[in-house]
């Protein structure tokens, strides 16, 4: 049986901070001159290699930062696989354009470097909406559940987790831990939780929290824009309401759908996920005509708002202010840091236990009505 409590006992004050966290006023103007934006971009390719620097940026932020992490070297990928590749790779530095936990996880993957966040306001309404000391006395009052935390969660919540998951894996511990008779508290998004509960049957208590951007798109404008395009393609990031995730093709992580816009025969594409995604797509699978899906009622203003606030502090003058002043980076305290690594070890033991890939991109989200993965943000 799947049990909900009130939002206001599992996210206190969630709201308030979100108002207090959003800040588009401190995106900057787009820079607009070409020849403005390419000198920019050489002082600070050259200073990344001048710091020892590896640049590793999210599908959701600016296709300008994208486009600099390709050319100097460094890698766009979902969370897991930036936090993967800054740990392969040489650099004494990673820099993340991303959002705060996409950091903490390279840091907890990569502690011996030093790991700086492009912009330090940078956060996650799934993170936000977690509060360590809540999820403690939510855990608390439930200890005989296993606890089960996704990737978009502090180092502070993924250190009192029995497990993080992440790819292809979330559905396999779930089931694993299913078929054990474990009942199990998932957090942080509700719809990704609603989503593994109902492909495996597991008791989950679900945390109610939401991603600000996936949780705007809606059913009926997406129902209307399918019967504009019959042919199209429905790729659905599972952090959407359960009414949208029901009208996919396909349900998977960034990496995922980005795949499935590449692999797919289709010529046409409807994609509800965070539109940063469109900039790999549309370099990825030239000639493909990808479309937004809505996020908003008819009265609103606008037909799609799905962009993240915070990847959008990502910018190149953001990167240009860290790199003149790094610091020392992100710090996570010693004892976070072991419990986090516990908890997302245990994940790679199982995975290689069971011969699982945790390589996100390597199960490819399928076509026809198949909803086979979750995956990292
Ligand atoms: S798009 Fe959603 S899940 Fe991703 S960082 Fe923004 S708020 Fe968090």
């Amino acid at each position: 049986m799947t049990q909900r409590f009130p939002i206001d006992v599992c996210q206190p004050d969630s709201q308030d901070a979100l108002n207090r966290q959003i800040g588009w006023h401190e995106v900057p103007s787009p820079i607009k001159s070409q020849n403005d934006k390419a000198a920019l971009k050489q002082v600070l390719a050259t200073e990344l290699k001048a710091q020892d620097a590896v640049l590793v940026a999210h599908y959701y932020t600016d296709p300008d930062i994208q486009d600099l992490a390709l050319e100097t070297g460094g890698c766009v990928g979902d969370s897991l696989e930036m936090a993967r590749f800054g740990q392969e790779h040489k650099a004494s530095t990673v820099l993340v354009a991303g959002v705060g936990f996409m950091a903490e996880s390279a840091k907890i993957l990569s502690p011996e470097k030093r790991v700086l966040a492009v912009h330090d306001q940078a956060t996650c309404s799934l993170d936000l909406g977690c509060a360590p000391q809540d999820f403690k006395q939510f855990c608390a009052a439930h200890p005989d559940r296993e606890v089960v935390v996704y990737a978009n969660t502090s180092a502070a919540v993924k250190a009192q987790a029995d497990w993080v998951v992440t790819s292809s894996i979330a559905l396999d511990i779930v089931r694993h831990l299913h078929a054990q008779g474990k009942k199990i508290v998932w957090a942080p998004d509700r719809h990704l939780g609603a989503y593994i509960q109902k492909q495996t049957g597991a008791d989950m208590l679900l945390w109610q929290g939401s991603c600000l951007v996936h949780d705007e798109f809606k059913a009926d404008g997406l129902k209307a824009l399918m019967n504009e395009h019959p042919h199209a393609q429905v790729l659905v990031h599972p952090e959407s309401p359960a009414a949208v995730v029901a009208l996919a093709d396909v349900v998977g992580s960034t990496t995922q759908l980005l795949r499935a816009a590449v692999n797919h025969p289709a010529d046409t594409f409807i994609v509800a996920t965070d539109q940063g995604i469109l900039h790999a797509m549309r370099q990825q699978a030239p000639g493909k005509t990808f479309l937004a899906a809505p996020t908003a009622g008819e009265s609103a203003t606008c037909k799609s708002c799905a962009y993240c606030p915070w990847m959008a502090l990502n910018s190149l003058q953001a990167l240009q202010q860290r790199l003149s002043e790094p610091g020392p980076g992100i710090q996570i305290e010693p004892a976070l840091q072991q419990g986090a690594r516990r908890s997302l070890q245990r994940m790679m033991d199982f995975a290689a236990a069971h011969q699982r890939t945790l390589r996100v991109g390597a199960d490819l989200a399928q076509h026809s009505q198949q909803f086979l993965h979750v995956g990292a943000a």
